[in-house]
């Protein structure tokens, strides 16, 4: 099961700089920068390697998407989240500002915390800047600092430096984590707390009294016939005790925090359920945070709640929904579906089962001598129709590969060698991958393909 990478969290005051930061630093124009204080932000999450040494990197800034006009509020939320989650705070300030009272006391509380501390001086675009830095900085007692803009770059690299020094000091995690990781993800009201408390609600299943000394106090661990579960919490569920007292118009802001704390939990875990609604459409974030289980190559089972409130229900009613789901998410077809009732307890238990199954097809590995044949068939297979060419313009080429090999489990990956990459047709590797399927089934996993040159 995933190694869990350590976790350096991004905190500041809202508008020093912090998602430019993230940015710069993951290279994605993900987050959404804009200079309105409190934009919301819904992909906060990205893996960083430097130095030799892989972190994850979390922009708390894009939590704070409910009390924005509450300053103290929203900083400590920040701070309370990347205490909780982080190996290593980076607390940004704006250093073309002076320092503020509010900063200077988070910095002295964050000091005398366990974990290490740099602070991130932003805006420092050039030498003037450098100069200018306010000299009230120095005195806060934080071993760390570093002048740099995520604006131009300057300055980033020594930032990582530093990041990367210090993450060894950081409080190590475990090495082999025997249980399986599960996030339950979805939007708003489709039943994640209640499917939660009905998973842990079933008879056989024990909940763990001693809490894990290195996974997040949320998490919940539990045993279910001899196996051990570790749930991701999510925001989306622990939160929802409030979704009854938020506004309509804060409805928006809601759903994107389901994306973004789905990208945690999903990052984070090695089968993810999503959760969907029976009686209701698909809608676009169903779709974005199922593709965000495909993008990251996790498990996935699809759980369509709600089942009871769904009347006269006969076999066909099961195909409908499977085609309806089938022809709005085509390439999901691999996904298991399972229609339950997290109200009425109905087929809960079964989830937990076919997880195991998913992680088993996650860790499948299929011998050399199969993937030979395997090869060997499909191109024999291809070969009829396209005569084993490909056209470009007048030419035609030949189709060489040298060999099919597996690379990696969870997720299954797998290596098309060829001496010439380009002449590879697009429809190729999706022919592996079904045929792949077809005989070993890969159940709710993923399948990478590469292709590579030949030496
Ligand atoms: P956040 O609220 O902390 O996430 O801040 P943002 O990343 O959204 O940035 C707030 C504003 O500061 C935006 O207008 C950015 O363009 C600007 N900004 C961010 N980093 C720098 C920097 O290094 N130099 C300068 N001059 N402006 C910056
Ligand atoms: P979450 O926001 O995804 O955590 O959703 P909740 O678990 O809070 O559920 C939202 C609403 O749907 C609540 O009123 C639940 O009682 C209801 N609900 C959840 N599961 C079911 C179900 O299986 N059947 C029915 N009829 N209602 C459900």
């Amino acid at each position: 099961m995933k190694k869990k990478l350590p976790i350096v969290a991004i905190c500041g005051r809202t508008n020093v700089g912090k998602s430019t930061l993230f940015n710069r630093l993951s290279e994605t124009k993900k987050a959404i920068t804009s200079p309105m204080p409190g934009t919301t932000r819904d992909l906060n999450y990205a893996e960083i390697a430097w130095g030799g040494k892989n972190f994850d990197l979390i922009d708390t800034g894009g939590l704070d998407v409910f009390d924005v006009k509450d300053l103290e509020k929203n900083i400590k939320l920040q701070i309370e989240t990347a205490l909780k989650k982080a190996d290593l705070i980076l607390f940004t300030i704006d250093g073309q500002e002076n320092l503020v009272p509010q900063d200077k006391q988070i910095i002295r509380e964050l000091v005398r915390q366990k974990k290490p501390v740099i602070i991130g001086i932003n805006k420092i675009d050039n030498q003037q800047y450098r100069k200018k830095i306010d000299p009230a900085f120095e005195r806060l007692g934080a071993k760390y600092s570093v002048p740099f803009s995520g604006h131009n770059g300057s300055g980033t690299g020594d930032l990582l430096d530093e990041i990367v020094k210090l993450l060894p000091q950081a409080k190590p995690r475990e090495e082999t984590e025997e249980y399986l990781k599960l996030a339950i993800v979805g939007r708003p009201n489709v039943g994640k707390s209640s499917l939660l408390n009905s998973i842990l609600g079933e008879e056989k299943v024990v909940v763990s009294e001693i809490p894990h000394t290195t996974r997040d106090i949320n998490d919940i661990e539990f045993t279910y016939k001899d196996k051990d579960y570790l749930l991701i919490d999510t925001a989306g569920i622990r939160k929802k005790a409030k979704v009854g007292k938020w506004k309509d118009k804060r409805v928006s802001a809601i759903e994107k925090e389901a994306v973004g704390s789905s990208l945690y939990a999903i990052k984070n875990a090695d089968v993810v359920f999503l959760v969907l609604e029976a009686q209701k459409r698909l809608s676009d974030q169903d779709k974005k945070i199922s593709q965000l289980a495909v993008d990251n190559s996790r498990g996935l089972v699809i759980v369509v709640n709600k089942w009871d409130l769904i009347e006269d229900k006969t076999e066909k009613t099961y195909n409908e929904y499977i085609k309806y789901f089938h022809q709005n998410l085509p390439w999901l077809a691999w996904a298991p579906m399972i229609f339950i009732s997290a109200l009425e307890r109905q087929r809960v238990h079964e989830i937990l089962e076919l997880a195991q199954e998913v992680y088993e097809h996650q860790s499948k590995e299929v011998p050399q001598e199969e993937l030979d044949q395997l090869l060997a068939m499909v191109i024999g297979k291809y070969r009829p129709k396209q005569k084993q060419t490909i056209t470009f313009g007048q030419k035609k080429k030949r189709l060489m590969i040298d060999t099919l090999e597996q690379i990696d489990v969870n997720p299954p990956t797998f290596r098309l060698i060829t001496p010439k990459p380009k002449n590879m047709p697009k429809a190729f590797p999706r022919l592996i991958e079904k045929h792949l399927r077809e005989k070993y089934d890969f159940l709710g996993t993923a399948i990478k393909i590469f292709i590579e040159e030949s030496e």
